[in-house]
């Protein structure tokens, strides 16, 4: 047997993953690479809010976890009154799920189990394939190899990720504050009725150090101080875990025999809750492309990547436009600043043309 793979996909995180499963359905060999662990395994805190096409992708493949929570609705609130509600529109019951990071990797290595096309390899060197797909994560080093122009914008935040336990049932509401320099999400896990809440406040990068300090019972007081007085108490359930926060994206995403996709291709503000499901978008076109090729054309061959980097790119740009604009608009002091967009939030609360292209963005 040939010891040259169709494909090599490089980083088995959740796209790399994913990738590895859509191709094992075409019948091709594939090399997933993944070094060993470098250092002890920390647990990801993370629950991903994943919309509708992300939903049926992974159900696709059969990995869908049991216990993703419905999130029936979404509030977000300014800092000086402005406010938008999000529902899901007509015949749909959901606006997205909340599914735990390390839940859905655990279901994605099961169905790699069972996927004899894939062969997983714990090695850092290259490997023979005749297209390599890099899904290492945004701080992938073989894409520099490549020569690709990372062009990034680091922002002045720190996302600080960590699980809370409400004493009110969250009823499957997902609640965002933009609150001067911070952005705080609630987002509701533990099933519909739950109390569990997954926390991604993004603030200041020197007051993350300071908050990333403190004992379980401190950093719950700082948070109150963010939000509304009238929250329910909010206790501290696991370790907090932080990510610095840019907007990033690679010039070139393909080239003769390589391709990036996920954050090894782009990477943004996780304000909107997006980052993954572009990830798993890229990982199904990409999946898309190979399998309409015609039967002479190599899985590595420019033309057929190139389709696949025209597909994804002005989608990916359009979520870093808008989260950026989000982030950048919420992040001024200037009282005008803060008037304007406050009246601009309300003002898109009462557009519905505008809520639900926003809504069809996140949905997906
Ligand atoms: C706080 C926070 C909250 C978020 N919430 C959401 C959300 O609600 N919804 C959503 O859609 N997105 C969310 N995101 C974004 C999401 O986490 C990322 O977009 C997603 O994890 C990217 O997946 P990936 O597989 O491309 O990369 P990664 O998850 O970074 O995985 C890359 C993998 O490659 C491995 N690797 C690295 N280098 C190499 C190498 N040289 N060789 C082989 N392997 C390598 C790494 O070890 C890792 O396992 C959030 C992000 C943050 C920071």
């Amino acid at each position: 047997m040939s010891q040259e793979f169709d494909v090599c996909i490089r980083g088995d995180g959740v796209v790399g993953r994913s990738l590895a499963l859509l191709l094992a359905r075409q019948r091709l060999r594939v090399a997933l690479c993944a070094p060993g662990p470098q250092a002890p395994k920390t647990i990801d805190v993370r629950a991903y809010a994943l919309n509708q096409a992300s939903r049926t992708l992974l159900e696709s493949l059969r990995v869908w976890p049991g216990e993703a929570t419905p999130v029936g609705a979404m509030q977000v609130w300014g800092d000086e009154g402005g406010r938008i509600d999000f529902r899901p529109p007509p015949g749909q019951q959901e606006l997205a799920w909340l599914v735990e990071a390390e839940a859905l990797q655990e279901t994605l290595a099961q169905a790699l189990r069972f996927a004899p096309e894939v062969h997983r390899l714990d090695r850092a060197d290259d490997v023979p394939a005749k297209l390599t797909v890099l899904c290492e994560g945004r701080a992938s080093s073989s894409r520099k190899l490549l020569g690709v122009n990372w062009q990034a914008r680091p922002y002045a935040q720190t996302a600080l990720a960590a699980r809370l336990l409400s004493q009110e049932p969250h009823g499957g509401v997902a609640r965002q504050w933009f609150c001067g320099p911070d952005i705080v999400a609630l987002l509701p896990t533990g099933g519909a009725q739950g109390r569990e809440l997954a926390l991604v406040w993004s603030v200041p990068t020197p007051r993350a150090q300071e908050l990333l300090a403190l004992g379980p019972a401190d950093f719950a007081r700082g948070l109150h101080v963010a939000l509304p007085a009238d929250l329910a108490p909010l206790s501290l359930q696991s370790q907090v875990m932080a990510w610095p926060l840019q907007w990033a994206q690679a010039d070139r995403w393909v080239g003769p025999g390589w391709a990036l996709a996920g954050d090894a291709a782009h990477t943004v503000h996780p304000l909107a809750g997006q980052g993954l499901n572009l990830g798993l978008a890229d990982a199904q076109t990409l999946a898309q492309v190979l399998t309409e090729r015609a039967y002479w054309r190599d899985p590595g061959d420019l033309r057929l990547l190139r389709r696949y980097e025209r597909q994804r790119k002005a989608d990916v740009l359009a979520m870093g436009l808008l989260t950026d604009g989000l982030q950048g608009l919420f992040s001024h002091t200037d009282a005008r600043w803060q008037a304007l967009r406050n009246w601009g939030m309300n003002a898109v609360g009462g557009t519905p043309l505008i809520k639900s292209w926003l809504m069809r963005q996140a949905m997906g």
